[in-house]
């Protein structure tokens, strides 16, 4: 029985560890990278030709185009979710700095957080990176930046009533 033609409760020899253990399995729940996003989760019912033993998947046709378009889907909200955690953040700890002032700092054309926003343009992996840091640890993320570019007066302020250590 070839694994394409697998049926639920048929078994199928794996082609990459040759061990008879391949079934169909229903993937929801399980994690898989897609270029730069890591373990992103499936939240779909789908049952593809899966290994047992070593966890190969063998997927295609119309089932790669669903698993595909299920990964692209997540890969897109994790993006859309960095840009909206940094907003957030920027929006409610740092009121006082205009946008304008963060994109000279990241080094991006003025609009373009907002294009972001929209998804008009997609979040390369470095801006991802930093905007990350910056909505998780925004003192810590910021003295990182300040080590290529100058912060704005508002930052520098910010920073400036953080002591660098727990004084004591
Ligand atoms: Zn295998």
């Amino acid at each position: 029985m070839g694994i394409h033609d697998l049926q639920p409760g048929e078994t199928s020899r794996c082609l990459s560890c040759r061990e008879d253990a391949v079934t169909l399995q229903n993937v929801r729940g399980r994690t898989f990278d897609l270029r730069d996003e890591d373990d992103l989760v499936f939240d779909e019912d789908l049952k593809i030709p899966a290994c047992g033993n070593c966890g190969e998947i063998d997927v295609r046709g119309a089932a790669l185009r669903r698993f595909s378009g299920v990964l692209e889907r997540l890969h897109a909200a994790r993006k859309r979710e960095a840009i909206e955690s940094f907003v957030a953040v920027i929006d409610s700890e740092f009121a006082d700095v205009p946008r304008q002032s963060w994109e000279d700092m990241l080094g991006i054309s003025h609009g373009y957080l907002s294009r972001l926003q929209k998804g008009t343009r997609n979040l390369s992996t470095p801006l991802e990176v930093l905007m990350r840091g910056v909505a998780q640890e925004p003192t810590q993320a910021l003295r990182f930046i300040a080590h290529s570019r100058r912060l704005p007066s508002a930052l520098a302020e910010y920073l400036g009533k953080r002591p660098r250590r727990p004084v004591g």
